[in-house]
């Protein structure tokens, strides 16, 4: 079968490999969508350590089963599956508290001890495999993994009923938190980025103020428009030192934080001292939620179609990588997904 094999930095091709066989509680997958990430490329560049050539990338996908190892009861030959790239025990202290991600001996599809899924086919965990419902095509199937990040860091806050919020990062995930935040109360939703087509989407998504930190002050006009107080919650979804410490400044007294965004790229200044001073609540997340973020989208509550700005095949994939066209947002690009 063809695969698109990370051989080191900046070296990805498509190479002839033989397909894998599903040992017990595993599956085989024929690959029918992969969402491009944000960390396929620090793994591409090199900045992602974990991740050791030669390796299939790719852990954002889902297709039809082909093949059912020994043992496996809950999916079976032709069901359509979406696939959570976490592989964890289920026995360790975090799994047993419902920390699948930080699992002691745990891995992720395409990144970390597991081959991925920029291939015709791919082995999965069968506890990994959710059943996609007919209304959720095979493009839309690849924001899954996208929405399900935004689901399980939403469900670790409480947001209250008429509360306000300010999302740094108008990407896919920004512009999902801000949707959910919607939907779980919040009445006033700021939208802070650098890229105008990219806030542009925010309205649709249920964001009221767009703020674009090129041309404006985001801590004034959040704290204008707040009365001098602030947001009740600030999400980090951009991975800015800059959002970092804006959000800082724009929260109010008592307030809640999320860490969304991914820091790879080494320690940051940080002003600390509000947070000790007004006695913010900082969150990290890093897991994902696959059952609810199926749920919203085939009962329609979150669109993720309009997000998939540019779609490849397999082979165009490597020049997708190498060209920049990801990595510098090339064509106002959104969210990829590789369609086989
Ligand atoms: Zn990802
Ligand atoms: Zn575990």
């Amino acid at each position: 079968m063809k695969a698109a094999v990370w051989n080191g930095p900046y070296d990805l091709s498509i190479k002839d490999v033989p397909v894998p066989s599903p040992s017990q509680g595993e599956v085989l997958i024929k690959t029918k969508v992969v969402g491009i990430c944000g960390s396929d490329l620090e793994i591409y560049d090199g900045r992602f350590k974990q991740s050791i050539p030669p390796l299939i990338l790719g852990h954002e996908g889902g297709g039809i089963v082909h093949a059912a190892g020994e043992g496996v009861s809950t999916v079976k030959e032709g069901d359509r599956v979406i696939v959570e790239c976490v592989l964890y025990c289920g026995k360790c202290e975090y799994c047993k508290k419902g920390y699948f991600g930080l699992c002691e001996s745990g891995g992720v599809l395409g990144m970390m001890g597991a081959q991925g899924e920029y291939a015709e086919y791919f082995v999965a965990p069968e506890k990994n495999c959710h059943i996609l419902p007919d209304e959720i095509t095979w493009p839309e199937a690849g924001l899954i993994d996208t929405l399900a990040g935004p689901v399980y860091s939403i469900g670790k806050m409480d947001i209250p009923l008429d509360s306000t919020v300010a999302v740094f990062g108008p990407g896919p995930a920004g512009l999902f938190f801000c949707t959910l935040a919607k939907m779980r109360g919040a009445t006033k939703i700021f939208l802070v980025g650098t890229r105008e087509y990219r806030l542009k989407y925010g309205p649709q998504y249920g964001a009221d103020t767009l703020i674009n930190v090129r041309k404006e002050n985001a801590v004034d006009i959040i704290r204008e428009a707040t009365d001098g107080k602030g947001v009740d919650i600030v999400i980090e979804a951009a991975g800015s030192e800059k959002a970092l410490n804006e959000g800082l400044h724009v929260l109010k007294k008592a307030g809640v934080f999320m860490i969304y965004g991914v820091f790879g790229a080494g320690p940051i200044p940080v002003d600390v001292q509000p947070i000790q001073l007004y006695e913010f609540t900082v969150l990290g997340s890093s897991n994902i939620n696959y059952p609810p973020a199926i749920k919203l989208l085939k009962n329609g509550l979150v669109n993720v179609k309009d997000l998939v700005s540019h779609t490849f095949t397999l082979e165009e994939l490597p020049e997708a990588f190498s060209s920049g066209l990801i990595e510098k947002r090339i064509g106002n690009y959104m969210k990829g997904v590789v369609l086989f």
